[in-house]
Order: structure tokens, then C-alpha cells, then sequence
């Protein structure tokens, strides 16, 4: 295995790591460590090219800033990328030769689960590094984040849903859900338990043709979920899936959902506000994750307690950015990013 500094004019640290035993080829970013340890998963994907997972990489951990200081939470940003299919790349031997990447920063960065992997990867990583979270077993271990990750988008969404509507209650409001991975599965098992109706699309046909059986849900292309007519659209898979593309396209008044990364760029942000579309910020929308790999990470006995006290805080923080926004007559994104720079500026001083 070989880590490689990189160029990081914008992050602390970034790596480049390789290992051509095991045909590994990742990045690990460090954004920043302000606040502490910087934390944040390991996506593994199919990335078309290197540039397109460090750019992604990147962006991810920077993300990972805000989202760690939204929650409250005495860690840093980072974030770390493998190029490759999940399905057919990973072997416990390509794991570990990353495990021993991510121990030669000495705990600047801690690991867990993004897409494209499991508790049972995480466990692969701890055997050879101490600095990964999200494990099944041991003495603070956390197990699978999603279903957490999901009950903070679900308050979400229905703060963002009272806060546009008047009511927070979502029988008979129509949510369409792109992406039906971890996070969207448990997030529709809970909007079809509240009697929301259901709209799913996902790139993975054995999952929309479970989602019909499952909840009933109405199911369209990928390429169409941007266009179908429903209250909420709640993007569950990839990043950069609000665009100028596809903004024009949206059909509904409130975007809430778990997906990193979001807004293409930030103008997408004023392009949603322009068109009268609220947009709870993903940041703080899907901030419940890495408050259960946090209580792996900051070894809290009670965790239970933790993750409620954090939830609850989480969706304060997200009223107060909402009710702010409106105030102001802006987009909440730019509002939620002023607010944890603030928040970061107030911890350095
Ligand atoms: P996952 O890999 O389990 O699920 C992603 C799903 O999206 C898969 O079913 C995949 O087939 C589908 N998909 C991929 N591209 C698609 C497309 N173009 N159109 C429709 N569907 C598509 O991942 P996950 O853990 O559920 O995470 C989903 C998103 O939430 C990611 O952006 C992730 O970074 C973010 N997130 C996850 C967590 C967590 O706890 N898992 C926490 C915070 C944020």
C-alpha cells in the first residue's frame, strides 16, 4: 500500500492511496480537525474517472464540516473514497490495505459506513486500524447508521412540511423518494407509517418492484422522479441531482432528503428559492448518522440518550435555520452554511 500526499490548498490534508496487490486506487480527505477528530465515511463507487472521486471526495468532506458542527458534535470534517463496483470489487484484503491507509493518520481521520458499505466492511477496516466507527460488535459499537440518518431526514422532512403547509402531519402527502438504498428504505418505512403516499424510483429494479409490494408505491424511471407531481421530493442516493437541469423540472414546494451533496453549487440553492421551493439543507437534514458514529467514536455509555438529545437538538437547529431563511427572504442552504461558520468562528475565537 502507498499514501501519497496531495496538493490540499483548501483541505488540511488529502491522500491518495494505492495498492496494486488488491487494485485499490482511493482518496482520504481531511477537510478540517477545528472542532476535533474530523469523521466521516468511506463511499465506495464506480467513479467514471480519478478526478471525478477526488473532486467528490472534496466535496464530501468539506460537507462533512458543516454537517459535524450542525449536530453539534466535537469533531471535524473528512471523508474518504474508493474507486470501484462495491458488488465486485471489494475484498477484504483491498479493505485492508485502505484500513492501513487510514492508520497512518493516527486518528486525524475516523472511518464508517457511506454507500457502498456495511458494518461487516467497517469490521474488515478494524482489523488492522482502530480509527472506524459503524462497527456491529464491541464494547461502543454502533452498527448500521442509515436507520438513524433516517429518522433525522424523516424530522426533516416533517418540519419542513409544518414550516410550508401550516401542519407537520403527512397522511395523504405525497413524497417521492429517489433512491431506495439504506437510507431510503427505512426513510419510506416511515413516511408509509405516518400515510404518506409514496412516489420511488431507483437505478435497481429488484428494489422499486419491492418498495410497490412494501408500501404500495407508485414507481417511475430514474430519469423521471424530477418531474413527478407529488408535495416533497426526497433525493436518497446521489449528490449533485439538484441542477439546472433538473430544477426547472421539480413539481413539488419542499425538497428534503438524506443524499450528501445535494445542490450542484450553491446558485442551484437561490434557483430552488427563486422558484418558491423550500430546500432543507441536506447538511443538517441527514446529520442523524454521524450522531450515532459518534457516540462510537466519542465512546458515550449512554448512547441512546446521546442520539435523542442530538436528534432533538438537530431539528431545532433546523426550525431556527427555516425560520431564518424565510425571515430574510433567502435559500435555508445559504443560511445553514453562515450559521456553522459562525458557529465554527465563535469556537475559534
Ligand atoms: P446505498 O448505496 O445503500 O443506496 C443508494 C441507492 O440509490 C441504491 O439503491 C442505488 O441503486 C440508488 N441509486 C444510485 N444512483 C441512482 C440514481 N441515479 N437514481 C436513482 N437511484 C439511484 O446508500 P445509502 O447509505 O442509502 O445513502 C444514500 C445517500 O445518503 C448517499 O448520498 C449518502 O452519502 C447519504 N447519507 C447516508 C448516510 C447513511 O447513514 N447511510 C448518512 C448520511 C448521508
Amino acid at each position: 500500500m502507498i499514501i501519497t500526499p496531495m496538493p490540499a490548498s483548501s483541505h488540511e490534508e488529502i491522500y491518495c492511496v494505492e495498492d496494486t496487490a488488491t487494485g485499490l486506487l482511493g482518496y482520504i480527505a481531511v477537510h478540517s480537525t477545528q472542532l476535533g477528530p474530523a469523521a466521516g465515511g468511506l463511499r465506495m463507487r464506480p467513479y467514471a474517472s480519478a478526478q471525478e472521486a477526488l473532486t467528490d471526495v472534496k466535496r464530501l468532506s468539506q460537507g462533512m464540516t458543516y454537517k459535524n458542527a450542525a449536530a453539534g458534535l466535537p469533531l471535524g470534517g473528512g471523508k474518504a473514497v474508493i474507486i470501484g463496483h462495491p458488488g465486485t470489487d471489494k475484498t477484504p484484503e483491498l479493505l485492508h490495505a485502505f484500513g492501513r491507509a487510514i492508520d497512518t493518520l493516527q486518528g486525524r481521520y475516523f472511518t464508517a459506513e457511506d454507500m457502498g458499505m456495511a458494518p461487516a466492511d467497517m469490521g474488515h477496516l478494524a482489523e488492522v486500524t482502530p480509527f472506524v466507527a459503524g462497527l456491529s460488535n464491541g464494547e461502543f459499537a454502533s452498527g448500521d447508521p442509515s436507520p438513524i440518518t433516517a429518522r433525522g431526514i424523516y424530522n426533516a422532512i416533517r418540519t419542513a412540511q409544518g414550516h410550508h403547509c401550516g401542519s407537520a402531519d403527512l397522511d395523504g402527502v405525497t413524497v417521492a423518494v429517489q433512491g431506495l438504498g439504506n437510507v431510503g428504505w427505512y426513510l419510506c418505512t416511515q413516511l408509509s407509517s405516518a400515510g404518506a403516499n409514496l412516489i420511488v424510483t431507483d437505478t435497481d429494479a429488484v428494489r422499486i418492484s419491492k418498495a410497490k409490494t412494501a408500501f404500495g408505491a407508485a414507481a417511475v424511471e430514474p430519469d423521471q422522479i424530477y418531474a413527478a407531481k407529488a408535495d416533497i421530493f426526497a433525493p436518497c442516493a446521489i449528490g449533485g441531482i439538484l441542477n439546472p437541469e433538473t430544477i426547472p423540472q421539480l413539481n413539488v414546494g419542499i425538497v428534503a432528503g438524506g443524499a450528501n451533496n445535494q445542490l450542484a453549487s450553491p446558485q442551484d440553492g437561490l434557483a430552488l428559492h427563486a422558484r418558491g421551493i423550500l430546500y432543507a439543507p441536506d447538511f443538517v437534514a441527514n446529520g442523524g448518522g454521524i450522531i450515532n458514529v459518534a457516540t462510537e467514536i466519542l465512546r458515550i455509555s449512554d448512547q441512546a440518550a446521546f442520539v435523542e438529545e442530538k436528534l432533538e437538538a438537530l431539528d431545532l437547529t433546523m426550525q431556527a435555520i427555516l425560520s431564518q431563511a424565510r425571515a430574510e427572504n433567502t435559500c435555508p442552504d445559504a443560511v445553514a452554511v453562515a450559521t456553522v461558520q459562525a458557529k465554527m468562528a465563535r469556537r475559534a475565537a
